[in-house]
Parts: C-alpha cells; structure tokens; sequence
C-alpha cells in the first residue's frame, strides 16, 4: 500500500483495497487480543488527491468481523465499517502550506501526518483507521443481562441460584449480619 508521490498527477488516483487482516500485524495483535475476528477481506476504494505538499487520502472500507459481546462474551457478528480520512503532508515543507487550505484543513480536524521522502506507506495509518472504528463495547443485544458475576452462568438463558451480588456498604452489613447468627 504504497502511494509513489511523483506519480501522483492532478487527477486523484483510486486505490482499491483488498487485504487480509492476518497481513497486518497490528491487526495481528488485535486478533491475538481476542477482541476481534475479521471474517472476511477488507475491501474498499480510497482515493488519493495531491494539493501542493499536501496528499490527501479518503474513502471507505468495510468488512464483517466477530467480536464477544462485552456483557455475555457470546460472539456478535457485526459489519465494520471504517471512513478513512488522511491527510499527509511533505515535512519538508509544511510551513509553505498557504494560510487559507491550513484554515480548511483544522475545521475539518484532519491533522496532518508528515512525510518525508518519495513514498507513503498507508498500512500502519489504515491500520489504525481499522482499529478505532472497531465496536468498543459490543452486545449481542441491547437488553443483554451479562453473566452472573458469582457462578458465569449467562443470564440471557434463565437466573442461576446466587444471591444478587453485593457491592461496597451492603458487604460490610452482610459481615455483621452473619457474625450475630
Ligand atoms: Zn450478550
Ligand atoms: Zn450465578
């Protein structure tokens, strides 16, 4: 995934994406985590514009993944999908960048990635992309009602047998009360 600045013309250049998450290794990572399995290839079309120093980078990625519901750990399938908004700019001469694209670019609050060199290499910034838009927080359902924080039983599928769970001041009455019997 590399963009070769000099060929890069006025025209954008569509760069169509179909990569494996296994060839990353920051997705590697996350995969090892746990938190995510990607099911499919992640597929999309980005496009890229030259303006000046600065080379902007955007389009839309999608895949399907599965990740543990953050409540019951059953697995959910879900649709990822990632918007990719990058803006790389010549380090070598940010300061030439003219005052009015530099008012455009902080409203839009794309920072600027610099880059040196006749190369960018988009994965380890796409990667990134890929891993914010993950689900922080996935559920199986709305209601899910988790799993019993005493035997793991998940509550989803009927109540278990164990007493409510007792937090802070109720655990310090539970202690008296058990001392007088
Ligand atoms: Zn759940
Ligand atoms: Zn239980």
């Amino acid at each position: 995934m590399l963009i070769k600045i000099d060929k890069l013309k006025r025209r954008p250049r569509q760069i169509v994406i179909d990569k494996q998450a296994m060839d990353s290794p920051a997705l590697q990572e996350t995969i090892a985590k746990g938190i995510v399995t990607f099911n499919k290839a992640i597929i999309g079309t980005l496009e890229v514009t030259r303006a000046g120093q600065v080379i902007e980078v955007a389009g839309h990625l999608a895949t399907t993944i599965t990740s543990p519901c953050s409540r019951c750990l059953l697995p959910v399938v879900g649709q990822l999908e990632v918007p990719v908004a990058l803006c790389y700019s010549d380090c070598d001469s940010i300061e030439e960048i003219p005052f009015a694209e530099e008012v455009e670019i902080q409203k839009e609050e794309i920072s600027l990635i610099p880059f040196s060199g006749a190369e960018i290499d988009l994965q380890p910034d796409i990667d990134q992309e890929i891993i914010m838009a993950l689900p922080q927080q996935p559920l199986c359902q709305e209601t899910c009602l988790g799993l019993c924080p005493v035997c793991g039983h998940n509550l989803n599928q009927g109540s278990c047998d164990c007493e409510a769970p007792i937090f802070h001041a109720g655990l310090a009455t539970l202690k008296k009360f058990k001392a007088k019997h």
